[in-house]
Parts: C-alpha cells; sequence; structure tokens
C-alpha cells in the first residue's frame, strides 16, 4: 500500500512527480485534477499519460471524501459529516451570506486534545490529524454541494490547527493557490486556540494569513479552568508573541471572547481584558457562547454582549459582536462534535 496522494504538499507533489522522471508540467495539471476537479481517481484524469496514471495508483492511491449527512438551518447555513477513507468523520459547514460570500468552516483534526471546557469537540478527545487534501476537501465538498464558489474559509471548526501545522500550513496553500481554489490569502483565517511556538512560525509565513486566537479569559486562572491544555501557554508569553506578531505582519489579529455566564464575564474579567489588549494591534471578537448538551456553562444576555462591546471601544479597542449561526442545527461555534447517531446518508 502506498502513500496516500493527498498526505502531500504542491512541493511534495512536485518532487513526486520529478522523482517518476515526468516534466515539471504534469505536477500543475495532476494537482488541478485533485484540488481544482475534485477527482476520486487517476481513471479520469485523461491528459495524463496511462503509465503514470497506472504507477501513481499503485504507490500514491487517491482517498475521497464523502458527505454521509448533511443537515440545513434555517439561516441557510449547512453542516456536513465528511466521512473519510478509514471511517473518520469531521464536520464542517458552509455559511453563505447576503452578499454573496461563501465561507467555509473548516476542521484540521478529529476531535480535538485541548479539552476546552465549553467546546464540545473538546470532550471527544483527538483521533487524529486531517491530511492536507482532507483539508482542502472539506472546501470543495461544500463549493461542489452549494454549487457555487467559496470566497472566504475560517480554520475554525474540529481540532487545533497549529498542532497540526505542517498539513494546515501545506493546505492553505492548495486553497490560496491561483491555479487551484484561489483564495485569497487575506480571505483565509486560522483560529488557534493560542499555540505560542504556532504563532511565531505564523508570523513568518509569506502569505498575509489572517490569524485569530481564542482568548475567552485575561485572567490566568480563568483561563486555566476553562482552557486546561492552555496551561503552559501564559498569557504573558502569549501576549508577547502576538505583539511581535503584528509588528512583524504588520497585520492586525482577533481575539476571539466567548461570554460565559459567573465564569469570564464580571467587572475584574472586562478590566483585565482592556489591559490585556491596549496597545495590542488587535480587534476583539465578542461570541455569545453557544450551549453544548449537558454543561453546566451558560451564556450571558444579549446586553451584556454590547455593553462589553461599548466598555472595550470606549478603552480605544475594536470590538464587535459575533453573528453566531446554524445554532439550530448544532453546526455553530463549538457545538461540532460529530453526531453520527445521525443516520449515513449518502448525498454525493
Ligand atoms: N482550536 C481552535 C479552533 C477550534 S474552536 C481555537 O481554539 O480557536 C472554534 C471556535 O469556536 C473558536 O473561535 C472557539 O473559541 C469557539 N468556540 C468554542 N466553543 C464555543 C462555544 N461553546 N460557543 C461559542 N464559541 C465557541
Amino acid at each position: 500500500m502506498g502513500t496516500p496522494i493527498k498526505t502531500y504538499s504542491i512541493e511534495q507533489v512536485g518532487d513526486l512527480v520529478e522523482r517518476a522522471g515526468l516534466p515539471t508540467f504534469r505536477t500543475g495539471q495532476l494537482l488541478g485534477w485533485l484540488y481544482e476537479k475534485g477527482a476520486a481517481s487517476y481513471d479520469e484524469m485523461t491528459n495524463l499519460p496511462k503509465a503514470m496514471r497506472e504507477q501513481f495508483a499503485i504507490e500514491y492511491p487517491i482517498h475521497h471524501a464523502v458527505i454521509s449527512n448533511k443537515q440545513e438551518s434555517i439561516d441557510g447555513s449547512r453542516k456536513y459529516l465528511l466521512r473519510f477513507h478509514d471511517d473518520v468523520v469531521v464536520e464542517t459547514v458552509g455559511l453563505p451570506s447576503e452578499d454573496g460570500r461563501l465561507t467555509v468552516c473548516c476542521s484540521s483534526q478529529a476531535g480535538c486534545a485541548m479539552a476546552c471546557s465549553f467546546y464540545a469537540t473538546g470532550r471527544q478527545g483527538l483521533t487524529r490529524n486531517l491530511c492536507v487534501g482532507e483539508i482542502v476537501d472539506q472546501v470543495l465538498a461544500v463549493q461542489k454541494d452549494f454549487g457555487k464558489r467559496v470566497t472566504n474559509v475560517v480554520v475554525m471548526g474540529q481540532g487545533e490547527p497549529f498542532a497540526n501545522y505542517d498539513a494546515v500550513l501545506a493546505a492553505l496553500r492548495i486553497i490560496n493557490h491561483q491555479k487551484l481554489l484561489n483564495i485569497g490569502a487575506r480571505h483565509i483565517t486560522v483560529s488557534t486556540c493560542g499555540i505560542i511556538e504556532g504563532i511565531e512560525r505564523f508570523s513568518q509565513e509569506p502569505e498575509q494569513f489572517t490569524l485569530a486566537v481564542s482568548l475567552h479569559a485575561a485572567r490566568q486562572n480563568i483561563r486555566d479552568e476553562i482552557m486546561p491544555a492552555m496551561k503552559n501557554q501564559r498569557l504573558g508569553a502569549l501576549r508577547k508573541a502576538l505583539d511581535s506578531y503584528a509588528t512583524v505582519t504588520g497585520r492586525r489579529f482577533s481575539f476571539e471572547y466567548a461570554l460565559m455566564r459567573g465564569v469570564n464575564d464580571g467587572e475584574e474579567d472586562l478590566e483585565a481584558l482592556v489591559d490585556y489588549c491596549r496597545r495590542l494591534l488587535c480587534h476583539v471578537n465578542l461570541i455569545p457562547l453557544n450551549e453544548i448538551d449537558d454543561s453546566p456553562i451558560q451564556p450571558v444576555d444579549r446586553s451584556v454582549l454590547e455593553d462589553w462591546k461599548a466598555r472595550l471601544e470606549d478603552s480605544g479597542i475594536a470590538a464587535s459582536v459575533r453573528k453566531s449561526r446554524g445554532s439550530d442545527i448544532a453546526g455553530a461555534c463549538g457545538q461540532l462534535a460529530n453526531i453520527s447517531r445521525l443516520p449515513a446518508v449518502l448525498y454525493l
């Protein structure tokens, strides 16, 4: 059994083609079949030499994701359960907006190892990392299902992207590539729970990808409680890495802060957040907490979110309240938890 072709980056596919003694233009053709046309087998790649197709089919098999379930929200967003060759499943969400944009919320891992207390995926633990093509295939599947071009990608689904850094970056390069999915780097956002080493690496990448950081608390003891895996990524060191990210890239990043009643919504929490953000090139995205099953953590009233927004803005910190979508199908932020008890209907 060979190594699946979709585990390779653009450069690595180029190396495989070169090693097979084939001319360079075959790389572009092959990548186009995989990531523009979404080919499920080498048989479809009719402009490639037969010998190459036969050799690659043995050495680098193609694994194709299938949509095993789909639910549509009253707001038009669609949540998909994607099944990979080894029966591992992840959830992906397609979010159309009135202005014609179509955003895909991608997963970077099946499950998540971070165990955040308010995050449905965190409860299942980590199943495995997704490979390059499994991340790109999520975008292709949504594009095909909506029958229209995806304009934005957010890596904010299941998993922690910086715990699967190389595959995520290689996938983003395919999504960004002009001859492949051609989605502008500024329209691609990676959301991390705050892995400092990942932020440092990300600031060195040449593309202008956007960064979002799930902060959820600017007081160390509260953050330790709700995001236990971040205990060794201290708030002070995180702030320093983000300050340097903004200096190196010249780009603003955003903080995500889901307000949880009685947990991180007090006056002290707000003051800590204001202090934390002061003189940082950041934007604060306040998130109405989406409830997850059997969790004692509750959202705050809408007025609290508006009040926090006003207070942050008064302190000179850019802030907005995230419009939550898809919560009726448990497709909103934090709710993705592989509801595999749903019947496995094939939509593709
Ligand atoms: N590991 C990454 C991406 C996965 S979390 C990260 O931590 O950012 C995906 C997004 O959902 C993040 O913005 C996270 O802060 C948010 N989120 C998690 N649980 C949530 C909940 N219950 N309600 C609202 N947003 C939540």
